[in-house]
Formats: C-alpha cells, sequence, structure tokens
C-alpha cells in the first residue's frame, strides 16, 4: 500500500468536495472526451455510466498539470477500466475511437440536437428518433404536438444555443433586482449556478432570492414574475411552487436532488441596450475596446431580422429564479451553486461518511436525530467535517 502511494505521481481524494477545482483545467482533451461519452451515457438512459465518466473527468480537472502518460495514474481514484482505455487511446493515438464513433452517430447527433431544445429531455428526444426525427426540420415536419416549453424552446433554438456571457447575466440581474425590490423592499438576489463558480459563460443564468425576515419571501415569486412580465421582459415562464412543507417524506430525503423551492424556469427578452448598459457599468474602461471589438464580430454575422423587416435589436436568454426563506439559505446557496458532480459528491459525503442527509433545504443527522442549522455555507461544511471550499474551487 505504502509503496504504492509512493510512486504515485499525483495524489487526488476520492470525493470531489475534498479537492479544490478550478476552471484552470489542465486536461481539456481528456476530460472533454469523457464529459462527451458520460453525456452521451444520461442521454441513453446509463445514469450510472454516466456518473462513472463524470468522475473521471472530474478526477483530470483536478490534476496540476497536462498528464502525458498513463503511467502518472496510477493510484488515482475514480478511474475506471473504461475511463481509462479512453485515455490511453487519446494518449497514445491521439484520438479515442470511441469518442469519435459517438461523435458521428445519428444516433448522438440526433439526441444533441433534440435535446437542446428547452423543454425536451432524453425520454422525449428517445421517443421521437425510433419515428424518425433527426433534426429539427424533421420535428417541424413530423406534426408532433408540443407543450409550451417545448414551443418556446423551439422559437428560441439559435438564441438559447448562444453561450450567455457574464456581460448579459449582470443586465438580467439588474432587471431582476428592480423586479424583487420593486415588488418586495428589502429582499435580495444572489447570483448562483455557475456565473457564482466564476465562469464566464453559462447555458443559463441562476438566481436566487430571499428576505431577511423569515416568512417575507411567501408569495415573492408570482409577484416579481407578474412585474416582469408587465415589462415585457420575459418570452417564457413556469412557476413552480414551494411544495416543502407539505412534503411528508422529510425534507432532507437522502439522495433526493430535486428540491422543492418555489422555482421560475423563463426565457428572458434582453434588449441590446441592457446588454450594453451593464458592460459599460461593470467593466473598467480598458475592458471596453475587447467588448466593442467582440460585438463587432458578432454583428458580422447574419442578424436575425422579425418580421417588420429590420434587424432584431434583443435576444432570449434562459434564467432560472428559485426563492427561499432565510432559515434555509444557506443550504439554497450551497445547492444551487454546483457544480452538478460536486453537489452530488456532497451529499454522497454527507451520507457515506457522516450519516446526515444534505439537501437543498437542510441538513439532517441521523445519529443525533436532529436538523443542524446554518446560516452560512462555511457552517454547512464544518457540519459536514470538511475544509471550506469557495464557489470558484468547486468546478469539478
Ligand atoms: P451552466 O453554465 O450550464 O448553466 P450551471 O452549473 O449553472 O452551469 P445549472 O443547470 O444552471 O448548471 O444548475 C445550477 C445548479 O442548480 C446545479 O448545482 C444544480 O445542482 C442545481 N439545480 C439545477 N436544477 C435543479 C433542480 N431542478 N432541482 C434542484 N437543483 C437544481
Ligand atoms: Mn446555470
Ligand atoms: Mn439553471
Amino acid at each position: 500500500q505504502i509503496d504504492e502511494a509512493e510512486v504515485m505521481a499525483f495524489s487526488v481524494p476520492s470525493y470531489a468536495c475534498l479537492r479544490r477545482t478550478t476552471l484552470d483545467n489542465h486536461n481539456p482533451i481528456l476530460t472533454d472526451a469523457l464529459s462527451l461519452l458520460a453525456e452521451n451515457a444520461e442521454l441513453s438512459d446509463e445514469d450510472g455510466r454516466g456518473v462513472a465518466f463524470r468522475r473521471a473527468a472530474a478526477v483530470l480537472k483536478a490534476l496540476p498539470e497536462t498528464v502525458t502518460a498513463v503511467t502518472q495514474l496510477r493510484g488515482l481514484p475514480c478511474l475506471g477500466g473504461h475511463s481509462l482505455r479512453v485515455i490511453r487511446d487519446i494518449l497514445e493515438n491521439g484520438a479515442s475511437s470511441e469518442v469519435e464513433f459517438t461523435k458521428q452517430s445519428e444516433r448522438f447527433k440526433a439526441l444533441k440536437v433534440l435535446t437542446g431544445i428547452f423543454g425536451v429531455g432524453a425520454k422525449t428526444a428517445e421517443r421521437w428518433i425510433r419515428d424518425g426525427i433527426h433534426s429539427l426540420h424533421q420535428l417541424q415536419e413530423s406534426g408532433q404536438t408540443l407543450n409550451r416549453a417545448q414551443r418556446a424552446g423551439l422559437e428560441h433554438y439559435d438564441d438559447l444555443k448562444q453561450p450567455v456571457t457574464k456581460a448579459e447575466a449582470d443586465a438580467i440581474g439588474e432587471i431582476v433586482e428592480k423586479a424583487v425590490v420593486s415588488v418586495l423592499p428589502g429582499a435580495q438576489i444572489t447570483l448562483i449556478g455557475g456565473f457564482r463558480r466564476g465562469k464566464l459563460t453559462g447555458h443559463d443564468v441562476d438566481f436566487l432570492i430571499t428576505h431577511p425576515e423569515e416568512g417575507r419571501e411567501v408569495g415573492l415569486m408570482p409577484k416579481v414574475v407578474s412585474w416582469l412580465e408587465s415589462q415585457g421582459f420575459l418570452l417564457y415562464q413556469k412557476t413552480t411552487r414551494n411544495s416543502y412543507l407539505e412534503a411528508k417524506d422529510g425534507p432532507a430525503r437522502p439522495a433526493s436532488n430535486i428540491d422543492r423551492f418555489e422555482r421560475c424556469f423563463s426565457i428572458f427578452k434582453l434588449a441590446d441596450e441592457e446588454k450594453r448598459g451593464a458592460e459599460e457599468t461593470e467593466n473598467p474602461p480598458e475592458d471596453r475596446c475587447r467588448l466593442a471589438a467582440h460585438s463587432q464580430a458578432t454583428d458580422e454575422g447574419p442578424q436575425p431580422t422579425e418580421a417588420a423587416g429590420g434587424p432584431r435589436r434583443w435576444r432570449a436568454v434562459r434564467v432560472d429564479l428559485v426563492v427561499s426563506p432565510i432559515s434555509q439559505f444557506a443550504f439554497a446557496l450551497l445547492g444551487w451553486t454546483g457544480s452538478k458532480l460536486f453537489e452530488r459528491e456532497l451529499r454522497r459525503w454527507a451520507g457515506h461518511e457522516k450519516a446526515m442527509s444534505l439537501s437543498s433545504h437542510a441538513l439532517y443527522d441521523n445519529k443525533q436525530g436532529r436538523y443542524l442549522r446554518a446560516t452560512s455555507e462555511e457552517e454547512i461544511f464544518t457540519h459536514l467535517g470538511l475544509e471550506y471550499i469557495p464557489p470558484s474551487e468547486r468546478n469539478a
């Protein structure tokens, strides 16, 4: 055992929540390959395999250097035979035949295109593929009935495929802030998800809303949504009410990653002026040239035009809003900051190593038979016997 440890090139703990994973990934070729196989597994209803590939990718993301030989990986956790074979293929042959085959396969390409539509999950995509639908065009021609979310997803497909920038996230933050304080003065909003972890782009923008006085947040979401709707900011929204209090099975059900907060999945209409506003106030002068150059570059592409003609002056952006009572705020913040694998690993650590159940609502100690309170993320890490990991190092 000890000899084995001494020849190890890198040493990495097996739980992602014990590691500091920044966005500075030294092995993007390997992690992209493993992430693609993870995605393919998840889209094929093989969640176990998906998690295995995600864990393997996350271990490589945590390495301080670029891997050049498989021998450097000796003793590392979470690298199963399958993942190692993929890594060896890439290191020795420059590519993994399995990854290349998957990338080219009609099935994977169709699953990607169809699940790329907001509101379409793996099961629906699978069903459509069985009916011979592989593209957006075929879907439109097929006469399949789409629900409201899917119709909105199809309508804004090109916009929603474009990564959301930090400047756009900040612009939306200003709008959400205005909405929230208009309907409930004193309410607070926090940027969560990937942008809180320091990512420069995202597939959406996530916000957590609370009020320092417990109970004041009740009924807040419908008011925020009405305000946003009345100002013309929403292209689509679906609000789900809080079901936490009605839950019969207790708040911190083990292995549950679906929470019960009042939430809103939406598509925002972000005007170009609003974007510019955020860029000018949020960025120091030297950054402005870069942003100007960037927007010029994107202007070169074909401009979307509306029926009336002329360039469109807005874009669609996916936005998630979550409302939490202040007593659960720290748990909600931790649970919605991600990454998804980091969250999964935190819950696994809590359950397997500490006999505790962690959710986005609470932390339950099964040995003491009681809930452990926390008003900050730091306190939750302490309860879990973990060193505090800041958001920027949760990019597992
Ligand atoms: P991206 O840049 O792609 O948006 P992200 O990390 O922000 O990356 P999201 O899908 O927006 O990814 O999710 C953000 C966080 O919210 C994740 O940590 C995830 O665990 C949590 N989350 C997302 N959807 C739900 C849900 N339905 N219930 C509970 N938590 C969720
Ligand atoms: Mn997100
Ligand atoms: Mn989200």
